[in-house]
């Protein structure tokens, strides 16, 4: 670059140097000499770009500083200066947007991940529901009766059953009253009930719960019993029995025996054969 030689004068705002005043550097290495009233402005516009928020707002500075300084000799050298610090600027601007955009895929990804997990919870939750409810109709449609039935079958085996509200059979039983209950308020929230014919369990049940400990232990015991030969392939129950012992010291106890016979209907085991 070509500098006068014993420069006389700032090169950024023209004014002579007096004797007791000389020229100062902008950037050390460089020859150009300024008065230090220009450097002292300059040095001061340096925070308008290191506030710099975006690039947008950077551009916007350095344009502001090149329309200022457009016409000064010392443009090439002023823009030299600002420089390092815009690129630095710059550099922070859009690591940290690199790191917004990082930080927003990350988010997006795990609301991604918790939809899907909802999804799949959702979905087990609904089958279950289906399962629950195919095996519910299954043990509803097993017929108990405390006669015989007229159709030929052959015999599985007796199923029994006891509950009780005393001692440690109370657990099981108010356990098994909540189960009921339960099942009882998802059926009639999910409308599953049938119109066609008369279901027991659910009408029984139903009304059931609002009665004594007597009736719930009859519903309960009933469908206890109905699994039993759910489980065991059969189609019905012929010569359901029961037995209620009342305990003698105080009568607010009872111990209640179900049993019978579990059956598969012919015409069903014949058409398994087939
Ligand atoms: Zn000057």
């Amino acid at each position: 670059m070509a500098v006068e030689k014993n420069q006389n004068k700032c090169l950024c705002c023209g004014k002579k140097f007096s004797m007791f005043e000389s020229g100062v550097h902008l950037i050390a290495d460089r020859p150009e000499l300024i008065c230090e009233k220009c450097r002292s402005a300059i040095i001061s516009k340096r925070k308008d770009i290191s506030s710099a928020s975006s690039i947008e707002d950077l551009d916007c500075q350095l344009s502001a500083i090149r329309a200022n300084y457009s016409s000064s000799g010392a443009f090439d050298l002023i823009m030299a200066y600002y420089e390092p610090y815009a690129n630095e600027v710059k550099k922070t601007i859009l690591q940290n947007e690199q790191q917004k955009k990082l930080d927003e895929e990350q988010k997006q990804q795990k609301i991604r991940e918790r939809q899907e997990k909802a999804r799949q919870k959702e979905e087990a939750f609904r089958e279950k529901q289906q399962k629950l409810f195919l095996k519910r109709q299954a043990i509803s449609n097993i017929v108990v009766t405390t006669a015989d039935i007229k159709e030929d079958y052959d015999i599985i085996g007796p199923v029994y059953v006891q509950v009780s509200n005393k001692g440690f059979l109370s657990s099981t039983f108010s356990n098994l009253i909540s189960e009921y209950e339960e099942e009882l308020r998802i059926i009639k929230n999910a409308g599953q009930i049938s119109s066609s014919r008369p279901d027991w369990g659910f009408l029984y049940g139903e009304w059931s719960v609002g009665q004594n400990d007597f009736e719930k232990a009859f519903y309960v015991s009933t469908q206890e019993l109905k699994k039993r030969a759910f489980y065991l392939g059969a189609d019905a129950i012929v010569g359901m029995r029961q037995d209620i012992d009342l305990d003698t010291s105080g009568f607010q106890y009872f111990y209640l025996q179900m049993y019978g016979t579990a059956v598969r209907l012919k015409k069903h085991t014949q058409s398994l054969i087939k």
